[in-house]
């Protein structure tokens, strides 16, 4: 079997399984190797490595993986791909298939089991409806990883590495940089898949952070008023934090604020992450 990456090998894999692409998991595959070649390097995927690929599709990227990993497995949901990564990817010994939700899954157990806990590289061309669930969900479950390599949605690129000043910062440019330094490793137009989406695409790295860029007393509550903050994006933050049900007045706010010479009337967006981490902490009554 020759390499995938490229329309003609695909169409034929396609044609010769029968294989209707579904549009509730987010099918897209890749047909450019060159786009291939710059995940595998920003990656910086090596004989030692192992690799977890979310979505494999019908294996473009699993067998490029394959070639510079130690060990792969990559878990896919659709079921009907399975026979065909099997073809597609027999002359492997080092990928293991599973058919699984990602979302599901328990990537702990398998970080144990086939790497003894040590942190893994994942690498996904992912299904742009659950980007933010499969990121954050790594991360929040402390999964021992070196780095995710994965594309995007471009403007959800945008969102995870921009700061305050841009329309694009938000809640979850917060919290990836909570947990990780991005890097958008390269744009990636529609022709480059099969079937074209209807957006642009980027490559995000996120390394992640070997000790947190912040301390707080409470994360759980950095977290919310994060969320609050971004959830009435256009009110202040006395406002945004006092109308979010945490149980904080407006009074606290306001002197939170003068406490770390805020402006009273400054919006979450104008707020960094220590400044966030600041006022969690003026707000923390443990
Ligand atoms: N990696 C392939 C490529 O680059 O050509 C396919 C990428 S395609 C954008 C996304 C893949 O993720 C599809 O194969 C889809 O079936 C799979 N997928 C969607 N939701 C999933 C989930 N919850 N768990 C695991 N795989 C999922």
């Amino acid at each position: 079997m020759g390499k995938l990456s490229n329309p003609k090998e695909t169409i034929e894999v396609i044609q010769k399984y029968e294989f209707a692409f579904q549009k509730k998991f987010g099918q897209n595959f890749l047909i450019d190797g060159r786009v291939l070649d710059k995940i595998i390097a920003a990656a910086n995927v090596g004989p030692e490595d192992f690799v977890l690929e979310i979505g494999p599709g019908i294996g473009t990227m699993t067998q490029y993986l394959a070639e510079h990993a130690r060990e792969v497995v990559a878990v896919e949901i659709d079921k009907k791909l399975i026979p065909i990564l099997e073809d597609t990817l027999k002359e492997y010994d080092n990928v293991t298939i599973i058919n699984e939700d990602i979302l599901k899954f328990d990537i702990n157990q398998l970080v144990q089991e086939k790497n003894q806990g040590k942190p893994i590289k994942v690498v996904a061309n992912l299904p742009y409806y659950i980007t933010t669930p499969i990121i954050m969900g790594l991360f929040e479950n402390n999964v021992p990883i070196e780095n995710i390599t994965v594309m995007v949605q471009k403007e959800v690129a945008d969102r995870m590495q921009v700061g305050p000043g841009s329309k694009d910062y938000g809640a979850l440019s917060l919290a990836v940089q909570f947990y990780a330094q991005p890097y958008i490793v390269a744009n990636v137009p529609p022709n480059c898949f099969m079937p074209r989406p209807g957006v642009g695409s980027a490559v995000i790295r996120l390394t992640r952070h070997k000790e947190k860029p912040v301390e707080v007393k409470d994360e759980a509550l950095l977290f919310a008023l994060i969320r609050a903050a971004f959830n009435q994006r256009r009110k202040t933050l006395q406002n945004a934090i006092s109308n979010a049900g945490l149980g904080i007045t407006k009074e606290q706010v306001l002197e939170a604020l003068t406490k770390l010479n805020l402006s009273p009337t400054i919006r979450g967006e104008a707020l960094n992450l220590k400044e966030f981490a600041a006022l969690s902490d003026e707000l923390t009554t443990k």
